[in-house]
């Protein structure tokens, strides 16, 4: 890759990044197509996020992807904030497009892409959704648009509540419980698809499962969203009970993928970038 006074600079912000795998994606990407840009990771800290926001105009970055902790807060220094980031309250991709700074979030179609590409089409199934954070609210509602029947299991019950509440207008059957046996045995048993946005058995804590094993059956779709290890505790035991389960490492990609066409015009090499991560992650 050759950097030149020519070259077009996008990068990622977060806190911390130096673990961040989008620069090897995006510049894998880069460099497959041989195209004039580099993907920069800058380490931004909280408290000086309004400067680095000021920093893309003023050093002409194309775009940036913004990472935890910056998500939700960054939306305050956008000029424009599109209207599904607005609903899910997050953006990870902005546009500088002359000097105007706009918003968007390509987490949940980025998830959608990847379960299509695994599975095909998912429209109007049946969806059990283990968390409530921010990755939940992306997939919950890239899934509502297309008339999945969504109950959203979390610890605390009342995060569930509120997210199912949020979903109400893009879609009616949206229901809340709390991620307990119980529970989550009545809503798994007519589920099609399952999907992990909790943090329960990421590195280091890989002996970990958010629900219990037995619970799981042959019928399930399982999308762990987490990809460190690439094979949790609960795809292990997914596998073993005869469903398909897929790790989060392609939705990394197809969200990644999705803000590279945005800020470049040009589609990029999916299987390279994914190719590129699985590397990284070892
Ligand atoms: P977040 O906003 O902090 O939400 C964390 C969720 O995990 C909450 O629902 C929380 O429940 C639940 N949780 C945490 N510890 C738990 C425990 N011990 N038992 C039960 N539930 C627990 O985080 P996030 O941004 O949504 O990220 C969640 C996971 O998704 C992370 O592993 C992250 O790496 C992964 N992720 C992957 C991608 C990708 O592209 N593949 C993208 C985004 C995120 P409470 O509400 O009760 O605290």
């Amino acid at each position: 890759m050759k950097v030149l006074g020519s070259t077009k600079v996008l990068g990622v912000f977060g806190h911390p990044i130096s673990h961040s795998l989008s620069p090897i994606i995006h510049n894998a990407a880069i460099e497959a197509l041989s195209v004039d840009y580099i993907y920069v990771p800058f380490h931004v800290l909280p408290e000086r996020l309004d400067d680095a926001v000021r920093g893309i105009r003023s050093l002409q970055i194309l775009g940036v992807n913004i990472t935890i902790p910056h998500k939700e807060r960054v939306i305050e220094y956008l000029d424009e904030v599109d209207e599904a980031a607005r609903a899910i309250g997050s953006v990870n991709t902005i546009i500088n497009e002359d000097d105007r700074l706009k918003g968007f979030s390509t987490d949940g179609p980025g998830f959608l892409r990847s379960v299509e590409a695994e599975w095909g089409k998912v429209d109007g199934c049946r969806v059990l959704i283990l968390g409530a954070g921010g990755s939940a609210r992306a997939v919950a509602f890239a899934l509502a648009e297309i008339g999945c029947e969504i109950v959203i299991a979390n610890r605390t019950y009342s995060r569930a509540q509120e997210l199912a509440e949020s979903l109400k207008s893009t879609s009616k059957n949206v229901s809340a419980i709390p991620l307990e046996r119980e529970a989550i045995a009545e809503a798994i048993g007519f589920a099609d698809l399952l999907v992990n946005t909790t943090s329960v058995g990421m590195h280091p804590d890989s002996d970990a499962i958010p629900i219990p094993s037995d619970l799981i059956h042959s019928g399930l779709l399982v999308y762990d969203l987490i990809y460190n290890p690439p094979r949790t505790k609960l795809i292990q035991e997914a596998v073993a009970r005869g469903a398909k389960a897929i790790n989060g490492l392609k939705m990394l990609v197809y969200q990644g993928a999705l803000s590279f066409e945005m800020w470049t015009g040009i589609k990029p090499p999916v299987d390279v970038m994914e190719h590129a991560a699985a590397c990284a992650l070892g």
